[in-house]
Parts: C-alpha cells; structure tokens; sequence
C-alpha cells in the first residue's frame, strides 16, 4: 500500500516537472518567434580590416549589434576568432577580392567555394558571400547557392521581408563616406530610410554595409556608425546576423 503512494507521488511529481519543462519551452519557442519578427537591419563590413573592425567591437557591443564580416582571406584568422566569440559572422568575399563576373569556371572555384573546405576545416561554416564590387549574374547566383544560402550584392536599399532572403540573394545598401556630403546629410539619410521602415510589415530587415571603419571615401567613420547605431536603437530595430535569418 505504501510503495503504491510513493508511486503515485513520483508520477506526480514527474508530471509536474514535465508541465513546468513544456511551459518553458513554449515561452521561449513565443520569445524567439517574437524577436525573429522583429524589424531590423542586416549589417555587414566587406574586404579585411582586422584593426578597424576590432577597434569597433566595444561601439557595436554598447548597442547590442550583431553584425557580418565579408572577409576577402584564404584562411580564418585570429580576427574571425574573435568576431565569432562576441556573436557576430564570418561570410566570405572571395580570397583576392576580384571580379567574379570576369573569372572563369575554375577561377570561380578557386576564389568562392574551395575555401569553404578550408575554413570548415579549421571550425567556421561559411554559409553567406559578398560579390566584390557588387557585380553578379544570374548564372553565378545558381552556380554559388549550390554551397552558400545566401549572396549578398551592392548599392541599392531594398526593404526585404526576411523570408526573401531564403530565395539566396539580397542587395545592399552602400554606407560609405563618399555618397554622403556630411555627418548631417547621412543622419539625415539614415533617418529617413528606417522610419521608412515603419510603414513595413513585421519582419521587413535593410540591408547596409560598408568597409573598414576610418575616414576613406570607401570606409564609414565610427561617428556615422554610432548614428546608425542610435537611431536603430530608437526605433527598436534589431541587428541581425545572415546566419540568424536563415
Ligand atoms: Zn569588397
């Protein structure tokens, strides 16, 4: 009679464990779905400037921003080491930054998908690439989703609903110095193109990117990046990496 209770009482207490277990995983199930819908932006630095981009860690970590490194190596390096520990992502931009519009069949290999086996080899999982100069074909596009699930191109501002993305290509809008005349004018810019946003469904992301971060023409200066960072804060936009989108 007695071991009977016991038993009892142990499937009770499993039973309760189990409802508490399933409770949890529901919420976080609703918290993830939520912070998936959630407006953004997908940001991303092109080429390899290792000192620029870690000098910025510390900015993007104040605002909690997560953001893609299309590095133009033939190996990781301690920089991709240390991108991928504080969360953000390696995507990949060809070894020597060429033309891949110009590259034969084999160049195409040698330049985008043979160091996906390298860099797997040493722990990272390319999954993204940047056309260098932002110059594709359609042709490429088929030939690359064959081993990346997304291609990232140039130069035009797209608001895109996140599920386009697993269509495999999105463009992106330039944040480079040199197509704004002063911080004023980018504040400006930016300002207009994430309220833009709020006539968006949920779910819609801008994608944007620059260089290294400096005063060249084809970099964007740590002021202008602290005003994207602001202004997408203000608005409760999220920063989200490709991987995070697919
Ligand atoms: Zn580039």
């Amino acid at each position: 009679m007695k071991k009977k209770i016991l038993n009892k009482k142990f499937i009770c207490i499993i039973a309760g464990l189990l409802a508490v277990a399933m409770a949890i995983f529901a919420l976080y199930g609703y918290r993830r779905r939520e912070q998936r819908n959630q407006k953004g932006i997908l940001l991303s630095f092109d080429d390899y400037s290792p000192d620029s981009w870690s000098d910025a860690f510390e900015l993007l970590d104040e605002y909690g921003a997560k953001v893609t490194f299309f590095v133009t190596l033939s190996e990781p390096t301690d920089f991709c080491a240390e991108a991928v520990r504080r969360g953000h992502e390696i995507g990949f931009h060809t070894v020597q930054h060429v033309k891949m519009t110009e590259m034969s069949d084999s160049e195409v290999y040698e330049q985008a998908i043979a160091p996906i086996k390298t860099f797997r080899e040493q722990g990272y999982e390319l999954s993204t690439f940047a056309y260098p100069y932002g110059l594709y074909n359609e042709e490429l596009n088929v030939e690359l989703l064959q081993y990346y699930d997304t291609l990232r191109g140039a130069y035009n501002y797209v608001g895109r609903y996140k599920e386009d993305l697993h269509n495999g290509f999105i463009e992106s809008y330039s944040l480079d110095n040199v197509h704004f005349e002063s911080d004023e004018a980018f504040h400006q810019q930016i300002s207009e193109m994430l309220d833009s946003l709020n006539n968006c469904n949920d779910g819609t992301i801008a994608a944007m990117y620059s260089h290294a971060i400096g005063g060249g023409d084809w970099c964007i200066t740590a002021e202008r990046l602290e005003i994207l960072l602001q202004e997408a804060q203000k608005r409760n936009l999220a920063f989200y990496t490709f991987k995070e989108l697919q």
